[in-house]
């Protein structure tokens, strides 16, 4: 069966940024399409960045039973279509699920041969400034996504590989061995 990799950790840690990375030095890694019931942000496209769905729709995803897992996140709600994940686990490609913490515990449950790996910030400082750069969230967005934070680092530890993202090229070395390694 073709591997799964769960990269987790909080948000503004980097996750986008090492992927991103990581699939120019792994070109046959490919990423799952999450679906999330938060906006667009301008510049994200509906089936690229995510499949925004309503809060009906997602619901009814959920009762249908469709999601590997799903959890609420910052007042909105993400989740990991079943049928996303495999059909690119079918089609024999590595899949990378870039998801927080609690969705993270459920594929640990519901998939435990996937590869778990947590990115961790230098410091919480870092963490804010990285939030507040990038842009995309006001100032209650980011208030709320550090308290969130602390309560995820504090998690780390129950992931099989813990990546910090202090230089961002090392993260990604470090990155790329852990997900080559479980490749071959
Ligand atoms: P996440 O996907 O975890 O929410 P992003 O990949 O969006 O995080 O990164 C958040 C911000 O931090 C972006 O502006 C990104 O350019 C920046 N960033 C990512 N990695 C580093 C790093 N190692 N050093 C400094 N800034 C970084
Ligand atoms: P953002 O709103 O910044 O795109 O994402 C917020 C948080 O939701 C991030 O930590 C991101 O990793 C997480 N996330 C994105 N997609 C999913 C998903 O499918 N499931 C879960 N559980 N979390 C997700």
């Amino acid at each position: 069966m073709a591997k799964v990799f769960v990269i987790t950790g909080p948000s503004g840690v980097g996750k986008g940024t090492l992927i991103r990375a990581l699939r120019e030095r792994v070109p046959e890694l490919e990423l799952s399409v999450s679906a999330t019931t938060r906006r667009a942000r301008p510049g994200e496209t509906q089936g690229v960045d995510y499949h925004f769905l309503s809060d009906d729709e997602f619901e009814r995803h959920v009762t249908a039973g469709d999601f590997v897992e799903h959890a609420e996140y910052s007042g909105r709600r993400y989740g990991t279509l079943r049928e996303e994940l495999e059909r690119r686990v079918a089609g024999g490609h590595p899949v990378v699920l870039e998801i927080e913490v609690q969705g993270a515990r459920q594929v640990r449950d519901t998939l435990p041969e996937a590869v778990q790996i947590f990115i961790t910030p230098p410091s919480e400082d870092a963490l804010r400034a990285r939030l507040i750069g990038r842009g995309t969230d006001d100032a209650d967005q980011v208030a709320k996504r550090l308290d969130t934070a602390r309560e995820e680092l504090a998690a780390k530890d129950e992931f099989g590989h813990v990546i910090c993202n202090d230089r961002l090229e090392d993260a990604a070395g470090e990155l790329e061995r852990v997900v080559r390694d479980a490749l071959h």
